[in-house]
């Protein structure tokens, strides 16, 4: 039996939820109810159709108003999903909103051990035993508070970061635009008409920069990098080093609440030899046909020929996990990447459209593995395969090949649709359909230590739920710096990304997580091991009042707990998951 701080016995009220059939087919909710009844200072035990559902809630309110609950077990689906609405429920009945633990017995359990209702049941129980361990013990937390800057940095100036910072500027943030190159527009100012717009993409991004011009609230920075990095959300430093021509150099420090990272892809570089890349006259990349064909009108020529046919192949770089080119001599493979970029599909079969508009008599052939024109792009392929287009679909263990033929290009394509007999084709021109790939930032990823996905792209929190977030407080990615995304889907996220900037900068002050390590200064003997721990920079060494010790920097501590574990003398804890929590939670689950 517990007592809390204050001396008083717990009261625990505990929810199972049946989640419909999701957790009561596989688990035997009514045991697992009865049997937290017996836990000591369970004093209401209840299984529910939904714990989520407004008349599941407010039955738990009513519970902790006349049972005088202090503090509740949800065992239900996983936390990410309705931890908060939990959370807003304990509120709602007057309690502290830490004083819950959310049992996840949905994925954990019942998702988990389909076939064996015994197994899932027990483990479910476990689960839900160690929330009461856990919550037994819980003490009321209060979120840390910190002032924030009513500005925000938005690095890299393509139309990512050219649109967060028209949001921004738009909803009253003051913005420090930064592009390391001499002007704004990254890819898209190079690019040809661009679909859906049917715009060349220098006037897309004219278009949107000059909403920029005389907007007292945006400070645009060209030729500038990212020089030095420091601080927490809310009250970032950075030095922008600013040299506009070579040997002009400046340096300007500004003060920001967040900042926004949008510094965009590279496109992938054929390997030498990959489908006759600098072997083969005659072979280039989308973006090197986007500038042959740029601005010129009435005929294509590459090395002072005539285009008539061309040949586009697809997923160059993109849904294959080495490169196409087979390595020489004991070199392994070089790693090509296994997602697909999206926008190569619409890109290309685009291109071919304006290729057919501008230059008369142009024969296109698409050779491709699967044609993701989704959505409204649909209608562009349909337009295409009308005009002078001819998609021929080869399996991916059978790439065209590409040879030099009589001064022209010579492709063999195993058409799929032909039960793999080889095509054989000659063009004057082989267009490699190229994905995007990380684009490579050395000294700004060390600078702001930003989290990099597997893919190399950045990393958000979660896909679904946190999709423009990073696991750095008030650092945010938008645009294709995140993955790869065409122009729209850039807007999209530069506006999401925007949004929660502002949100960061528009507050006075920022309410934070309150799950952070905290020092009990009479057990720290200054081992240190906690500051060479800690991957966020949060921990100091400072001299207070009981001599020197260590100090959490609170607003830059994520609760990882990488500090807890390598302190000898178990000074260092967490708020709201204590030692004495965790070995609750392990003798309940070792019972
Ligand atoms: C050949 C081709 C054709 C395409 N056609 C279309 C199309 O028709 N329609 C469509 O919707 N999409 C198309 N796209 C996709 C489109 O180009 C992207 O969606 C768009 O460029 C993404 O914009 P971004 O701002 O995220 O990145 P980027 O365009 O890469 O811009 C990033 C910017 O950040 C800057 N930067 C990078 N690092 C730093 C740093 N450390 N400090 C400061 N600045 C930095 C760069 O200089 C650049 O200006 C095409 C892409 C290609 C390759």
């Amino acid at each position: 039996m517990n007592e809390t701080s204050e001396g008083k016995k717990p009261r625990i009220g505990v929810y199972v939820c049946h989640c419909g059939g999701n957790i009561a087919d596989y688990v035997d909710v009514e045991e697992v109810r009865k049997a937290l009844g017996q836990e000591a200072d369970v004093v209401v035990s209840k299984d529910l159709m939904f714990d989520c559902s407004d008349a599941s809630q407010n039955e738990m309110i009513d519970d902790i108003k006349i049972k005088n609950l202090d503090r509740i077990v949800v065992a239900a689906c996983s936390p990410k999903l309705h931890e908060l609405t939990f959370r807003g429920t304990a509120t709602r009945g007057g309690l502290n909103p830490y004083m819950l633990y959310h049992a996840n017995i949905r994925e954990q359990a019942s998702w988990a051990h389909e076939g064996d209702k015994k197994g899932a049941t027990a483990k479910a129980l476990a689960h839900a035993r160690a929330a009461v361990a856990y919550v037994s013990l819980a003490e009321p937390l209060e979120r840390p508070r910190i002032e924030s800057t009513p500005a925000v940095l938005v690095i890299g100036g393509g139309i990512a970061g050219i649109k967060a910072a028209l949001d921004l500027s738009s909803m009253g943030v003051h913005v420090f635009l930064l592009e390391k190159s001499q002007a704004l527009g990254g890819h898209v100012a190079e690019l040809g008409e661009v679909y859906p717009y049917g715009r060349e993409g220098r006037e897309v991004v004219d278009r949107s920069a000059r909403g920029l011009k005389g907007r007292e609230n945006v400070t645009v920075f060209t030729g500038a990098t990212l020089e030095s990095f420091s601080g927490y959300i809310g009250r970032f430093e950075a030095t922008i080093l600013v040299s506009p021509r070579p040997g002009t150099e400046e340096r300007i420090k500004v003060r920001v609440a967040s900042a926004v990272v949008a510094t965009g892809f590279d496109s992938y570089q054929p390997k030498r030899g990959e489908y006759g890349y600098g072997t083969v006259r005659g072979v280039v990349t989308l973006p090197e046909l986007q500038s042959l064909a740029s601005g010129r009108d009435g005929t294509l020529n590459y090395d002072g020929r005539k285009v008539n046919d061309v040949a586009f192949v697809y997923c160059v770089g993109s849904r294959q996990e080495e490169s196409a080119v087979a390595p020489s001599g004991n070199e392994p493979p070089a790693k090509a990447n296994a997602y697909c970029s999206r926008y190569c599909c619409n890109a290309a079969v685009n291109t071919s459209l304006s290729l057919g508009t501008k230059y008369n008599g142009i024969t296109a052939y698409h050779l491709y593995r699967d044609m993701r024109t989704y959505g409204r792009n649909e209608l562009m392929y349909e337009e295409a395969a009308k005009a002078e287009s001819i998609f021929i679909r080869f399996e991916g263990e059978n790439p065209p090949s590409v040879c030099e033929k009589d001064g022209r290009v010579g492709v063999t394509v195993k058409s799929s649709l032909l039960e793999n007999q080889p095509v054989e084709l000659t063009v004057d021109l082989v267009v490699l359909v190229t994905g995007m790939v990380p684009r490579p930032n050395e000294q700004l990823n060390t600078l702001l230590s930003l989290p990099i996905g597997s893919d190399g792209f950045y990393r958000e929190i979660h896909q679904k739920l946190r999709p423009v977030e990073t696991n750095i407080g008030g650092l945010l990615i938008a645009g294709t710096s995140q993955g790869p995304k065409d122009i729209r889907e850039t807007l999209s996220s530069a506006s999401a990304a925007s949004a929660k900037a502002a949100s960061f900068a528009l507050k006075k002050e920022l309410e934070l997580e309150p799950f952070v390590a905290e020092v009990d200064n009479s057990a720290c003997e200054l081992s240190q091991a906690c500051v060479k721990e800690c991957p966020y920079e949060a921990i100091e060494i400072k001299d207070l009042p009981s001599g020197r010790k260590a100090w959490v920097n609170t607003a830059k501590c994520k609760g990882c707990g990488a500090c807890v574990a390598v302190c000898p003398t178990e000074a260092i804890q967490l708020k709201g998951l204590g030692n004495d929590q965790v070995r609750a939670m392990i003798e309940v689950m070792a019972r």
